[in-house]
């Protein structure tokens, strides 16, 4: 399923976060070059929320929906094995599948 981003999004700014995936939409706050953390590299932040539609398929949506918001409960956002994972990986080069598959997705 193709992937829209939806860019100046009131769900993201009533939750206080940059961008949020609910599959198959990534909502963000403003444009990403708005946001002043990922200013420098917009591309961490499409390739954090898109690590969250990698989890959405490995799981099932209500599968991932319903386990991020009780591992979010039990750890809270920073310890989240989902966010972890995210964060982690968005700073590291995606490899040449993973690389098609997100073009492909984004349409690019
Ligand atoms: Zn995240």
């Amino acid at each position: 399923m193709k992937i829209r981003r939806v860019y100046n999004s009131w769900i993201p700014k009533l939750l206080k976060v940059n961008a949020i995936t609910l599959y198959p939409f990534i909502l963000f706050t403003r444009s990403v070059d708005g946001i002043k953390k990922y200013r420098k590299d917009p591309e961490q932040l499409f390739k954090h929320e898109y690590i969250h539609i990698e989890q959405v398929r490995r799981l099932g949506w209500f599968k991932f929906y319903f386990s991020y918001l009780v591992e979010n409960s039990k750890t809270g956002y920073r310890n989240n094995k989902y966010e972890i994972e995210a964060y982690n990986r968005q700073t590291e080069p995606f490899n040449e599948e993973e690389e098609a598959a997100f073009n492909k997705d984004f349409g690019l």
